[in-house]
């Protein structure tokens, strides 16, 4: 008999949205520090974090992914907090759990990504990620996870031992990768290999997450849907790349008065650079043509573009109620109540 596994059913039957890119909006909400970014804050301020999970559900997210990225023991060590790993890994899954229950039908996602200290010429290193990995997974299956997202690898070799731990877990897993602006994977693989590598691992969707937008995402995304015939996922960041500046690492903002004080735009001088909310839904709607049913948005992301691809691929979310209507606005509306000489305003405003 095999095993039932409900995320693959339901990818199947239709599009499933996941938020991602909670980090970007913590920090803009003042619950964590650029720079360091270190998800402290489902221990500090665990109201915070299950708000906006809760945010982003109402807006159509089927997946409650804990907020773990960063939350693993290099990073700890880094900011000499290591005793903090594990209760911050555990309260991070149990928020996620609880919000997840709370919406039938709704999954919740442990989380593991680029440890940004793998090395393709060092087995020891290699090691130390493949141990962080496990104790993660460990805990996301101990707190009830009902599936693994593995995200933001940029090196191939990481990505497949990120695939190789979620696939010993026996959970359902999602496996997405970040290529760099080099347009391949930092030890020199193939994006489209790498994809269908881990394909072949088990994973239940690969695909793209992070930093590239909607411009620069896509052309793989195809390449990636033809070669391989798992569901495939995306997931950009809402910002304005293009060829020339394939990722947020790269854009600049030449029309910026005041520019950053680390001199580029990533990560807190971008917002000048988003796409509109009107583009991220083309682009949802793009992938899902494409026959990518695993949809969302990454850094950058808010509740507004989360709703923008839900309804995009033709759901209607809790939020819905409020999406846009023009009808009664005092410019664009055509309610006989509104002021003529005030709509006629439009046209000079
Ligand atoms: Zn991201």
């Amino acid at each position: 008999m095999t095993q039932s596994n409900p995320l693959k059913e339901r990818l199947d039957a239709g599009p499933v949205i996941c938020a991602e890119g909670f980090l970007f909006e913590l920090e803009k909400r003042g619950y964590l520090t650029a720079g360091e970014f270190v998800p402290e804050v489902a221990l500090e301020y665990p109201d915070a974090l299950r708000s906006l999970h809760v945010d982003f559900q109402r807006a159509g997210s089927d997946i409650v992914e804990a907020f773990t990225y960063n939350g693993h023991r290099e990073k700890m060590r880094v900011i000499g907090k290591e005793d903090l790993l594990e209760p911050l890994n555990r309260s991070a899954l149990q928020i996620a759990r609880s919000v997840a229950d709370a919406k039938p039908g709704n999954f919740m996602a442990g989380n593991i990504s680029n440890s940004n200290i793998w090395d393709p010429a060092d087995e020891q290193k290699q090691a130390e990620v493949r141990s962080m990995f496990e104790e993660m997974v460990g805990w996301a299956v101990e707190e009830g996870a009902d599936l693994i997202i593995g995200e933001t690898f940029y090196f191939a070799g990481e990505a497949i031992a990120a695939a190789e731990i979620a696939k010993a877990s026996g959970l359902p897993f999602v496996l997405t990768l970040a290529p760099m602006a080099f347009q391949e994977m930092a030890d020199g693989v193939g994006i489209v290999e790498t994809a269908q590598r881990v394909e072949q691992l088990g994973a239940d969707v690969v695909g793209l997450n992070c930093f590239r937008g909607p411009a620069t995402m896509l052309p793989w995304l195809k390449k990636i849907r033809e070669a391989v015939s798992c569901h495939v996922g995306a997931l950009p960041i809402p910002y304005r790349t293009t060829e020339d500046e394939p990722t947020f690492f790269n854009l600049s903002d030449p029309r910026a008065a005041v520019p950053s004080p680390h001199g580029r735009t990533f990560p807190t001088a971008l917002d000048p650079l988003q796409t509109n909310r009107y583009e991220i839904g083309a682009f949802a709607k793009e992938a899902h043509d494409l026959g990518v049913n695993y949809i969302g948005v990454c850094c950058g992301a808010t509740p507004m573009h989360i709703r923008e691809v839900a309804e995009a691929v033709g759901l209607t979310t809790e939020a819905s109620r409020f999406s846009e209507n023009m009808k009664n606005h005092f410019m664009y509306g055509d309610n006989k109540r509104l002021a003529e000489n005030v709509v006629a305003l439009g046209d000079r405003a």
